[in-house]
């Protein structure tokens, strides 16, 4: 039974029954149980990142004590951990996520990475990030290239309202918002501009492994998850869409799946992009794959 708020309850009686029904829940996978519930409890209660620590003998106050005992049920039940909070980060900046866009991961920090060391001579970079979703890749080159104009793409209605409030939020002025289909780069982009850098972590999972995703992962748009047959339909429309909006020597960046690593470094080949490079992640899986236009 979940503690939700009687009025003599404090905040820890009220985090160990969190924890112990994410627990239960939680059983079967590799899960963080009370590091969730501290997070979901410090979030509703307005408490800084490990302020239960000092707060937790305070009496809670049994309104939030309900909002919270509903919260952990939700959370219970497969909702993920960074919709209920509202806010996820990403390459040390704040996004705000919910239902309808795909939560920022930390292997896309890798795309990040990579892009920035390909641009560490431009002091001005023009650059595209396709299927920008919540913008953590367009928001967090522009916040470390002051001098970029970065444009990001999204098709998605329900995610480029997140995209408006995460340039707000992270006051990243320089992103550019195209709400547009990258099928159509002359529909989204100014006639004319050139890129020297265009990135994208596109969706990858083969159409028939959706079904079999986590829970939480299955609660979130399958529009930005879901690669087509093989996984791959994004890589083969983005490298000759786009080669011819990237200037000479501009590279475009790909993030891909763990075993996408060889078909992906085939299609920039044949595409005529070159000095193509495969890169891992911290967790030594394939990641991203960059090439250049020559
Ligand atoms: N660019 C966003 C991200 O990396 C969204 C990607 C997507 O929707 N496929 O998280």
């Amino acid at each position: 039974m979940m503690t939700d708020g009687n009025a003599s309850a404090t905040l820890q009686n009220l985090y160990q029954s969190g924890r112990s029904l994410l627990a239960a829940a939680f059983a079967n996978h590799d899960a963080h149980p009370g590091r969730e519930a501290a997070l979901l409890l410090e979030q509703i209660f307005g408490l800084p990142r490990g302020g239960l620590a000092l707060e937790g003998h305070r009496p809670a106050d049994p309104a939030l004590g309900r909002l919270y005992a509903e919260t952990v049920r939700r959370r219970a039940k497969g909702e993920p951990l960074q919709y209920l909070l509202g806010r996820w980060e990403f390459y040390s900046l704040p996004f705000s996520v919910g239902p309808g866009v795909l939560i920022p991961r930390p292997e896309t920090e890798l795309a990040v990475d990579t892009a920035l060391a390909l641009l560490k001579d431009n002091s001005e970079p023009v650059i595209a990030d396709l299927c920008s979703g919540s913008g953590c890749i367009a928001i967090a080159l522009a916040k470390n290239l002051p001098g970029s104009l970065v444009y990001a793409v999204e098709k998605s209605s329900q995610a480029i309202e997140y995209l408006y409030r995460n340039r707000a939020l992270n006051q990243a002025d320089t992103v550019r918002l195209v709400w547009g289909d990258l099928l159509c780069p002359s529909a989204c982009l100014p006639r004319g501009e050139r890129f020297d850098l265009i990135i994208s972590n596109p969706p990858y999972i083969p159409t028939s492994q959706l079904p079999g995703l986590q829970p939480e992962v299955r609660r979130e748009p399958s529009m930005a998850l879901d690669g087509g047959g093989d996984g791959l339909d994004f890589y083969r429309v983005i490298p000759p869409l786009y080669f011819g909006w990237l200037r000479r020597g501009g590279a475009l960046v790909l993030e891909i799946g763990y075993d996408q690593g060889q078909a992906v470094t085939r299609l920039l080949q044949q595409n005529g992009y070159r000095d193509i490079t495969l890169l891992q992640d911290l967790a030594g899986q394939d990641r991203v794959v960059w090439g250049r236009r020559p």
